[in-house]
């Protein structure tokens, strides 16, 4: 027989003190999530966790609840690894909730703010740290930080921590930390490979996985266009004006958000643009405008985007497919969050249906193709080898599709070149 499932009603019976739970009330947070729900209580516990969920279904305070329990309870630090800037500020964010009435303190270490202010938050012996690696390795570097007593570590989007840019200093930080901690990893997407490289630092960890790895978010309608590099900003213009909400656009290049930045304020829009050339205080203003409605569009390059957490967003337009297949979920999955109703609008160039169908093949679902009457109606086209080829391409992609697999990553198509 068929046991119901019995529905997740409240924070009550998964081990969360009383004073949290009150607070947890104040701020209205009265229904777990999924995630929630089943990674706090073995959170708590002290077990190793790797969680699986989908992008804006409550990952942050998944491990913020235990962390500030078992802080409030015993002596030691809390480590958190983030891949980017904003990332952290919005961890620190969910942490400030709560944590600040047990007296916990919280230090956001990340590259391009003030290094001056960071050393005054290290000296007022803050129990949570919260890190992108790189000017945590500084910091290290330098002995202005010391992680002798951190027994708890959370990395975050912890495909990215654990891929080729981010381990070499992963692997340097957690040389640092005492074996005998709690190791939490959470992801919306976790390959095969960084599977193994996380579990080899773990004790046992319980898998918990909320949707398949690749689940986009329930709530989102998905549709694809297919349109001609040229005639993409004209597509723009059409669906700008079709849609009034809070728009999160990406493009493939930093120097492409610049451009499309500012096509879109021709448009008569107010935008903003998010991506690495631009000083912290510079993406913090767009992204506190774009969180206000200052700004309507938030152009942004996907290493900014990350966990970027806004809530309403009403639609993802990816002005280029993303380059790396895995980051279509996390794109998308700045819209449709916490359960609000969302749209991600991809454009495709008539020669990527091959990176459509890697996308398809991904979230395992086909993607509906949409056309637009005032625009010429175009298709895939399929690639044919020409007349008196040798076949070459043929086998430098195979190379690059068995590398792919044997590293459980995906390769942006520039690196064909280097093979
Ligand atoms: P996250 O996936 O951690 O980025 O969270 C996504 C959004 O959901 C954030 O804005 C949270 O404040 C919100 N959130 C997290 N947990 C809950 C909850 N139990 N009830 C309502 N909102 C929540």
């Amino acid at each position: 027989m068929e046991v119901p499932q019995r529905p997740i009603v409240s924070f009550d019976g998964l081990g969360i003190a009383p004073r949290i739970l009150e607070i947890l009330d104040r701020i209205r947070f009265t229904v777990p999530t999924p995630i929630q729900h089943k990674a706090i209580p073995i959170a708590i516990e002290g077990k190793d966790v790797i969680g699986v969920a989908q992008t804006g279904t409550g990952k942050t305070l998944a491990f913020a609840i235990p962390i500030i329990q078992r802080l409030s309870q015993k002596k030691g630090r809390c480590l958190i690894l983030v891949p980017t800037r904003e990332l952290a500020l919005q961890v620190n964010e969910t942490f400030q909730k709560i944590a600040p009435l047990f007296g916990i303190r919280t230090a956001v270490i990340i590259g391009g703010a003030s290094m001056y202010n960071q050393l005054q938050a290290l000296r007022k012996n803050p129990r949570v740290l919260i890190a992108t690696p790189g000017r945590l390795v500084d910091h290290m570097s330098r002995r202005t930080v010391l992680l002798a007593d951190v027994d708890v570590l959370v990395l975050d989007e912890a495909d990215r921590m654990l891929d080729m840019g981010f381990l070499p200093q992963i692997q340097q930080i957690l040389r640092f930390i005492p074996k005998n901690r709690q190791t939490m990893l959470f992801s919306a997407t976790i390959p095969g490979e960084v599977l193994k490289i996380a579990a080899s630092h773990m004790k046992l960890p319980v898998h918990i996985e909320i949707a398949p790895s690749g689940t986009t978010a329930e709530r989102i309608i998905q549709e694809v266009f297919i349109v001609k590099r040229d005639a993409k900003k004209q597509l723009l213009a059409k669906i700008l004006e079709q849609y009034h909400g809070s728009v999160l656009l990406f493009s493939r290049t930093k120097i492409g958000a610049r451009k499309i930045t500012r096509i879109i304020r021709e448009m008569g829009h107010r935008a903003a643009e998010i991506h690495s050339d631009r000083s912290l205080s510079q993406r913090k203003e767009a992204l506190d405008g774009f969180k206000t409605g200052r700004y309507r569009v938030l152009v942004a390059t996907d290493i900014a985007a990350r966990g970027i957490d806004v809530i309403g967003i009403e639609l993802v337009i990816n002005y280029d497919l993303p380059e790396d297949t895995e980051n279509y979920v996390h794109r998308i999955g700045r819209t449709g969050r916490a359960g609000h109703e969302g749209r991600a609008i991809s454009f495709a160039t008539p020669e990527q249906g091959g990176d459509v169908r890697s996308i398809e093949m991904l979230i395992k679902t086909a993607l509906p193709v949409s056309e637009h009457p005032d625009l010429p109606r175009e298709r895939f086209v399929q690639y044919s080898k020409p007349a008196g080829h040798s076949g070459f391409y043929g086998i430098r992609r195979n190379r690059h599709v068995r590398r792919k697999k044997r590293l459980g990553h995906q390769y942006p198509r520039h690196n064909f070149n280097r093979f």
